[in-house]
């Protein structure tokens, strides 16, 4: 893939930026999306370039690559890599996930990173923006061994982590269990009981709510747009990606507010259920069992498994919720989408549209939100139970899911009024990159040349 820019000076960090980070595909996909939306509104703000905006912006503050040594069941030394990429604290203390799967690398925690910065300042929160996490794969492992894990990443990762410097949080792979096991150590090491992580067990400082947020949140968007263009959930087909932690509860949401999802899926394959989904039964093979998705069809037995999972997109639907990872709706996907009517495409997971794919669904007048926007329902909430580690409080669901549906109805006023204002109505790809840039662009420049 080629990334040119029109603008030369936009064009010229760009290649810097591939220059300088060897192999980061992922992040440079990031970056151009990004530089694609900034081109649009450079001769009203050219401070971006004349104050450096764009050029420190792209530059993480801190970067941490570190060894993760721990031993399995049988006794044997196993050596993992770990990463903190501290990329812009303009706005707040950085915050961001932790990904522990085999795919993990430094281009794709800088991708997460980047699109963080901009996501925590479409919230309205103080929170700026980091990612980590390890090519540690807890799929298969013992709970001992993911605890010798969570243990010995925790060990280096504490001392570059605070309560108001940064604090991690879950993402794929990190779920409630290994922030628990990272949690313990922490609060070993430093004879702390700080709210040094987010997605914690509610018996130590969790916030109802947070197990929910990021697939509520995606459904709180969605219902935004839907009611723009004068409809709503009801009655609307649904087909979901994933069946993880924002798939799950994406795949409830919809469901309370009237929708049919009739889809989920895994890296290996796909389930597809006409008469809907049932999540009691999704729950229990993937909370509890933490068992593979085919297992529902030996349950349902009208529903369909089929291998391979990007076959999840040929399924009719009203909306499609990619949930699993970056870059698995591509091209054909894209295409079979809109030729069986979608309507709608909203992001629960990280960029997982590839570029083609995302021009393609915009060209076509599919409405396509981004996860930078959609997804921010977790980081809020996340910052939500920071708010209540620090009151020492406790909130109701109730209260938290009504703060995370304001916030999420807030970020699409903010994002849909902001593509409108620069010309580019229903464009929210541009709509959320511009609004989380500016208010950052704004903290930068106000706190000097640092
Ligand atoms: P989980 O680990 O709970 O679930 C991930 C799901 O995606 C699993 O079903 C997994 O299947 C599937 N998956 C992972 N890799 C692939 C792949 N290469 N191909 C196909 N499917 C795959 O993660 P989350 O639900 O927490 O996260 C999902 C996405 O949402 C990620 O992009 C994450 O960054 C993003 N996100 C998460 C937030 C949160 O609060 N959790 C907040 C904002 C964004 P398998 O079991 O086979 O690997």
């Amino acid at each position: 893939m080629t990334y040119t820019l029109k603008n030369a000076d936009l064009n010229e960090l760009m290649q810097k930026t591939i220059e300088k980070n060897p192999s980061q595909n992922e992040f440079y996909q990031a970056v151009y999306e990004f530089m694609l939306s900034v081109e649009a509104i450079l001769d009203i703000h050219p401070e971006l370039i004349d104050k450096k905006v764009i050029e420190r912006i792209l530059e993480p503050e801190r970067q941490v690559m570190f060894r993760v040594a721990w031993v399995d069941d049988k006794g044997e030394i196993q050596v993992n890599r770990g990463y903190r990429i501290q990329f812009n604290s303009a706005i707040g203390p950085y915050k961001g996930g932790l990904r522990l799967h085999p795919s993990v690398n430094l281009g794709i925690i800088k991708f997460l990173g980047f699109e963080q910065i901009f996501k925590n300042s479409l919230t309205g929160l103080a929170m700026g923006g980091a990612k980590g996490g390890s090519d540690f794969d807890p799929k298969g492992k013992s709970d001992n061994e993911v605890m010798a894990f969570c243990q010995s990443f925790m060990r280096e990762l504490y001392r570059h982590i605070g309560p108001d410097c940064d604090v991690p949080a879950g993402d794929i792979g990190t779920g409630a269990r290994e922030i628990g096991y990272m949690y313990g150590q922490y609060k070993k090491i430093t004879n702390e009981c700080t709210g040094i992580l987010t997605g914690k067990k509610l018996s130590f400082g969790g916030s109802l709510a947070r197990t929910e947020a990021t697939g509520y949140g995606l459904c709180y968007f969605v219902n935004c747009m839907l009611k723009k263009m004068g409809t709503s959930f009801e009655g609307k087909t649904v087909a979901i990606s994933g069946s993880g932690n924002v798939a799950i509860y994406a795949a409830e949401k919809a469901t309370q507010l009237g929708a049919k999802v009739v889809t989920l899926s895994d890296s290996n394959g796909y389930i597809y259920d006409e008469k809907g989904i049932n999540l009691d039964l999704v729950k229990k093979i993937k909370e509890v069992e933490r068992k593979r998705i085919k297992e529902y069809v030996a349950v349902e037995t009208s529903a369909k498994y089929t291998e391979g999972c990007s076959g999840v997109w040929t399924i009719p639907c009203d909306i499609a919720l990619p949930c699993a990872t970056q870059n698995e709706l591509n091209i054909d996907s894209a295409k079979t989408l809109v030729a069986n009517g979608v309507k709608i495409v909203a992001e629960g997971a990280n960029m997982p549209t590839t570029p083609d794919a995302l021009d393609f669904l915009m060209n076509s007048g599919v409405k396509f939100a981004p996860g930078k926007a959609s997804n921010a329902g977790g980081v809020a909430t996340s910052c939500l139970e920071m708010a209540q580690n620090s009151q020492r409080l406790s909130w109701t669901f109730e209260e938290v899911d009504a703060k995370l549906k304001g916030i999420m109805e807030n970020i699409f006023m903010n994002v849909d009024s902001t593509a409108t204002q620069i010309g580019h109505e229903d464009n929210y790809v541009m709509g959320a990159n511009i609004a989380g840039l500016l208010k950052v662009s704004d903290a930068m420049i106000a706190q000097g040349c640092i």
